[in-house]
């Protein structure tokens, strides 16, 4: 089967490597470098973690994502995994971090939790008397994204993958299975995988209303000295509780100390614009977390990163499949830690003939 990939996000460069590893023949196109710093996958890290919502179905989908992890890692010959565990800090009764934990305890996972005296003293990063408790996972951690990005694109190269970076394709036809450049030259296969992000919506306008573009940005941070020890050897924090909607991941790999923050998105249909911070953007989000983090003021500024992302109404991912072409999108903000299962998942359905599984696996965390 000949297939071409928009999108060298971790979807489309897991659609290419689960693709390429079974026989396929396939040419993956990148409007940018691989990885795009620009793109919801080229940042430094993701945390990838097994607390949802309970009878989300994506709790148990984490066993699938950590055999395709470990499956790639067999390919790339070393693990881009820091399984350093995580953390969720609850604030208010029936936040996030309480759901989380509502999830954690349906699917019958393993945590441990702490009242806030016992997790202060572990983790002196948090201020006293500032929140109900905290649950850790020793399961869990960090992905280090843009080792995963050069590695698979390594991989495709030396594997026959047709890899092409700053290469824009600026129309499909759905129907033909053609995609056209932006020179103006066409690529036909049997079948066209669009994973392009928040800029689908400039391939397939019509997807506006269902697929929503959404612009944020975290910070990274150097820490009070004082607290650069406690910070080395903390899990990932997946929510800090309240409404903060924020998550930190401790330094890990080659990225530092990053704080980001749900409170800190709002909807901007062009990924393109906006994208350099407004001065001051990065204490903006620090000030968020303060609490049930102790000593804010006390925090460097060192970066801030702008990002965009889409959303779908109920924060589950998107798939649709339009005759020769099928959109492929595990958004909402939650769907790194799948990147390997979402490309496997593609692969299969497309072996298959099969979408309603794929969709079927991505909505509902099973097939
Ligand atoms: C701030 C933030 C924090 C997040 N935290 C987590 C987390 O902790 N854990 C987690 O699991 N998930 C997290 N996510 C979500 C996760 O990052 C995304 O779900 C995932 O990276 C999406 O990957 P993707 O390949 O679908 O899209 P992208 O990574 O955006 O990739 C799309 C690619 O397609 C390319 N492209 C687009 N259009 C074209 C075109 N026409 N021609 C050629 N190329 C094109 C783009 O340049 C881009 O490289 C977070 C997202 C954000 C923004």
């Amino acid at each position: 089967m000949k297939t071409t990939v928009v999108g060298a996000g971790i979807a489309g460069l897991s659609t290419a490597w689960a693709l390429t590893r079974r026989g396929h023949e396939v040419t993956l196109l990148e409007q940018g470098s691989i990885p795009n710093p620009l793109s919801a996958s080229g940042d430094h890290h993701r945390i990838i973690r097994r607390a949802y919502p309970a009878s989300t179905g994506y709790g148990e989908a984490i066993t699938d994502a950590y055999l395709a992890w470990d499956e790639l890692w067999r390919d790339l010959g070393q693990s881009h995994y820091d399984p350093r565990g995580f953390m969720c800090i609850s604030r208010v009764q029936g936040d996030e971090a309480e759901i989380y934990l509502e999830g954690m305890s349906a699917g019958g996972w393993d945590f441990q939790l702490l009242q806030p005296d016992a997790a202060c003293e572990r983790w002196p990063f948090l201020e006293p008397g500032s929140f109900r408790y905290a649950f850790h996972s020793v399961e869990g951690g960090a992905l280090h994204c843009r080792r995963i990005a050069s590695g698979i694109a390594e991989w495709l190269r030396g594997n026959g993958c047709d890899l092409r970076e700053h290469v824009r394709v600026e129309e499909i036809e759905t129907d033909t299975g053609t995609v056209r450049l932006a020179d103006g030259s066409t690529i036909t296969a049997d079948h066209v995988v669009v994973t392009a992000g928040a800029w689908v919506t400039k391939l397939f306008p019509d997807l506006a209303s269902t697929l929503s573009v959404q612009r944020t940005a975290v910070v990274y941070l150097e820490p009070p000295a004082d607290l650069r020890e406690a910070w080395s050897r903390a899990p990932v924090i997946l929510d800090v509780g309240g409404t903060t909607d924020g998550y930190i991941i401790p330094p890990s790999g080659e990225g530092g100390l990053k704080f980001g923050a749900g409170a800190h998105r709002f909807a901007d249909d062009d990924p393109d614009r906006n994208r350099v911070p407004y001065d001051g953007e990065g204490r903006d989000i620090l000030k968020l977390f303060a609490p049930p983090i102790a000593k804010v003021d006390e925090y460097t500024v060192t970066d801030t990163v702008t990002c965009a992302y889409t959303f779908t109404k109920d924060e589950r991912f998107f798939a649709q499949q339009r005759q020769k072409c099928t959109i492929v999108s595990a958004c909402s903000g939650h769907g790194y830690k799948f990147g390997a299962a979402v490309g496997q998942h593609v692969a299969e359905s497309l072996e298959r003939d099969d979408f309603p599984r794929l969709k079927k696996w991505l909505r509902e965390g099973r097939v």
